[in-house]
């Protein structure tokens, strides 16, 4: 009897054990940085233990500085006139881009789904 209930206990953690992990994947935020249309630089969010500083310059001669910090990624500067890209603030998943139409930048992220991993999924 005791040997049963010390596999049910292994079984339950087991379950859980595969749960958070689940759910630590598929928190997974990724954020994709585009300039002038093209994708200039993919982040993985969830892996950012320091703030990442960048400078992303558009063709027209424009600038946005982009800081990305663990899970979250924000415009701290730019030379946009209207800096709606600086007030959307920091976003950290896929609901609302940040968009600078006079730079012609876009920043979206994206939290990876667990699709690729059915064997886990189908229990
Ligand atoms: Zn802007």
């Amino acid at each position: 009897m005791i040997t049963a209930a010390v596999i049910g206990i292994l079984f339950v953690l087991a379950a859980v054990l595969s749960v958070i992990l689940l759910c630590t994947k598929g928190n997974n935020a990724t954020a994709y940085i585009y300039s002038d249309g093209e994708l200039k630089y993919t982040l993985p969010l969830d892996s950012i233990n320091e703030t990442v500083t960048m400078r992303i310059d558009s063709e027209n001669g424009g600038y946005n500085i982009v800081e990305a910090e663990k899970g979250k990624i924000h415009v701290t500067e730019a030379s946009c006139p209207d800096k709606i890209c600086m007030h959307t603030g920091y976003i950290s998943d896929g609901t609302v881009p940040i968009s600078c139409l006079p730079n012609k930048l876009i920043i979206r992220v994206e939290k990876k789904k667990t699709d690729n991993e059915p064997d886990i999924m189908a229990n």
